[in-house]
């Protein structure tokens, strides 16, 4: 039986207004034009506000933000100057995400927000501390830092979120967690999400939030896979780049993904494709940061059409409109897939994944998908396609 069947529906009557948010947290959703609180939201809000511990079971981009952040700003007093919040999530990207969203929400309620992660100067982020804000955003790294230096101050905590938790673990983080939970005033409520729930991340639950606490799940990934429309190309692989050009060329790719295994496929495709006269840019995480700043910002402005890229963006960037995501190197986990298509169709949009398959595995695994996801993954035969062998599934 998969997850989706225990999944409640979200109720469409539900308005902010319900929620019992105060006055200058219903002013922030009516100055960003939220109209309805999204499942998450109406979910988690409630049971935040009463204190509860919850696990929540969601991606980014399905209002994950919002939903742990009303709760904490409502219940935060912006003139203690102590830190009472602290968000730990995986990535600088999402660091900054989350700190510019979180400070937009609190805009009407004057509590103030900091950032801290790695690839910046830890003495420049140092002093900005001193502006004492009562949210702290950071990567586990540069938190460890800061907490061995004792340049934060965490006594006063009464909040804690861990963001992305699979997304942590898979980087590595799982012992900077234990030891920055560890250190934290055990009187607060703690939020965890994650996309996947898989057995470490439970027992972090267990060990380090109450026994009481709520889990809630939302159908987000389902959701978002019936908005994609699916497509597999069986390709061989010496034929791949080629395809790929000629794919984004027909379709008129304006804002596509195209994922890769490594970082080494990411660079080689993104210049064989800029030499075909598609305007692609590379991102990965062993890219400065100045520099995925700067490729973000071309992509998200139009300057760039194709981000090739590792899996790096499959989760916790929030990129709109984007049409088309390609997988060209098959995803090693169902997961991985699902993560990596649901970068678009996001918004009520329709998108349009294409994954190539070069050998017969694939195209089996994709069986595995589509029992995952419930959803049809369909064979596209290009009338051009180039002596690419001829893979069916049995
Ligand atoms: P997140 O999942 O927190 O990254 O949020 C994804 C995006 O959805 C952000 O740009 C939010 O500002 C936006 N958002 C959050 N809540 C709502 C809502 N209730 N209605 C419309 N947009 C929302």
């Amino acid at each position: 039986m998969h997850e989706h069947v225990f999944m409640q529906r979200k109720d469409e009557n539900m308005k902010f207004e319900d929620l019992k948010l105060n006055n200058a947290l219903l002013a922030a959703v009516h100055r960003k034009g939220f109209e309805k609180p999204t499942e998450i939201q109406e979910k988690i809000i409630p049971l935040a506000l009463e204190g509860r511990d919850l696990i929540g079971q969601a991606r980014t981009g399905t209002g994950k933000t919002a939903a742990f952040g009303f709760p904490i700003l409502q219940r935060i007093n912006p003139a203690s100057h102590v830190i009472e919040a602290l968000v730990v999530v995986p990535t600088r990207e999402l660091a900054l995400q989350v700190k510019e969203e979180l400070a937009d929400l609190a805009r009407e309620s004057r509590v103030q927000c900091m950032a801290v992660f790695g690839g910046q100067s830890i003495n420049v982020q140092a002093q900005h501390l001193q502006r004492k804000p009562s949210i702290v955003v950071g990567t586990p790294g540069r938190l460890m830092d800061f907490m061995r230096q004792r340049v934060l101050d965490f006594k006063h905590l009464k909040f804690l979120v861990l963001d992305e938790a699979d997304k942590m673990f898979d980087m590595g983080f799982q012992e900077d967690i234990q030891m920055i939970v560890s250190q934290l005033p055990k009187e607060r409520q703690t939020m965890l999400f994650s996309a996947t729930m898989p057995e470490p991340i439970r027992r972090l639950a267990e060990v380090h939030m109450k026994q009481d606490k709520e889990y809630i799940n939302v159908s987000e990934d389902k959701l978002t896979v019936d908005e994609v429309d699916q497509y597999f190309i069986a390709v061989d692989h010496k034929q791949k780049v080629s395809m790929l050009s000629a794919l984004l060329k027909h379709k008129n790719v304006q804002r596509g993904v195209v994922f890769c295994r490594t970082q080494r496929t990411v660079d080689w495709l993104s210049r064989m494709l800029r030499g075909k006269g598609i305007r692609a840019e590379a991102m990965h995480g062993a890219q400065r940061q100045t520099q995925r700043n700067r490729v973000l910002d071309a992509f998200k402005s139009g300057r760039t059409n194709i981000l090739v890229s590792t899996n790096l963006v499959s989760r916790g960037l929030h990129i709109e409109d984007i049409t088309h995501v390609i997988n060209f190197d098959f995803p090693q986990e169902p997961e991985t897939y699902v993560h990596r298509i649901g970068r678009t169709a996001r918004q009520g949009k329709r998108g349009e994944a294409i994954t190539f398959c070069t050998n017969l595995l694939e195209v089996q695994e994709l069986k595995k998908i589509e029992d995952i996801t419930g959803a049809r993954i369909k064979e596209i035969r290009p009338v051009q396609k180039v002596q690419a062998q001829p893979v069916h599934a049995p």
